[in-house]
């Protein structure tokens, strides 16, 4: 095990275990070390054929949904495969020691929850729900996405054989309202901010931050690369969270 950054770690631990109300903000790097590649981020694999504003928009989407499925199939298939890392299990400890109230997270892929995570805002949407955009239809996807899996065929409607989309936010498109609204009540109350994984560059979630410091919210910034916030961070760690996040929960429960 590692020993750098020993003092921000015994320093996040310290701050998390006075916090009244903390909460984690997490985004594509938490889930990096699970294998899952950044959906949202160009430059990234995902996005290196494709032009995401055509592909992954909702004008893209209602155009040419195949090409929109082509794409996130492979997404797809590392999430089946894909494992919540000791990032994500230390999340789910701090929340299950009560150091922590709720992950508002921008990722899709659902690791928190299987990772034991039980508030978990989820800014972007998520696989598990589907609505068929020519009847409005919402249904659950496993067994639609299973067989997309299996023949890379575009889902359909079983009632109206529309084309089915998933519960992600595309470009384009509005966040979910009332997953914003919960995050909100939550980001209103918080007088600590763990930031985890992201680079805060996607608004309206990277904005949140900027909202417990200016209520005089403390702010804990573990992630590889540094961000807008670092400078009135009052601990900063670019290291990779896997190894940081489990340190931090372990000095939490050594008090
Ligand atoms: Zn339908």
């Amino acid at each position: 095990m590692s020993h750098a950054y020993h003092d921000e770690i015994i320093r996040a631990a310290h701050l998390l275990c006075e916090a009244r109300y903390a909460i984690a903000l997490t985004g594509a790097g938490s889930s990096t070390p699970s294998g899952i590649s950044d959906f949202r981020t160009p430059g990234e694999g995902l996005w290196e054929r494709v032009n995401p504003l055509e592909v992954a928009s909702i004008r893209g989407f209602r155009k040419r949904p195949e090409a929109f499925y082509g794409w996130i199939r492979s997404l797809a298939v590392a999430l089946v495969t894909a494992e919540p890392n000791a990032g994500h299990l230390a999340l789910a400890d701090l929340e299950e020691g009560g150091w922590l109230k709720a992950v508002v997270t921008q990722n899709i892929d659902g690791l928190h929850q299987r990772a034991g995570s039980r508030e978990v805002l989820e800014l972007h949407g998520h696989l598990r729900e589907a609505t068929c955009v020519a009847c409005g239809r919402k249904m659950e996807a496993g067994t639609l996405f299973d067989r997309f899996l299996a023949s890379g065929d575009v889902p359909r409607c079983p009632m109206c054989d529309g084309v089915i989309k998933p519960s992600v936010v595309l470009f384009g498109e509005p966040l979910p309202a009332d997953v914003v609204e919960a995050a909100m009540v939550h980001v209103g109350r918080a007088d600590l901010m763990l930031v985890a994984g992201s680079s805060l560059e996607v608004a309206p979630a990277s904005l949140l931050p900027r909202q417990v410091y200016e209520h005089d919210g403390h702010l804990i910034v573990v992630n590889l690369m540094s961000t807008y916030i670092d400078d009135v961070a009052d601990v900063v760690i670019h290291a990779d969270l896997a190894d940081v996040l489990p340190r931090i929960a372990q000095a939490c429960v050594e008090g």
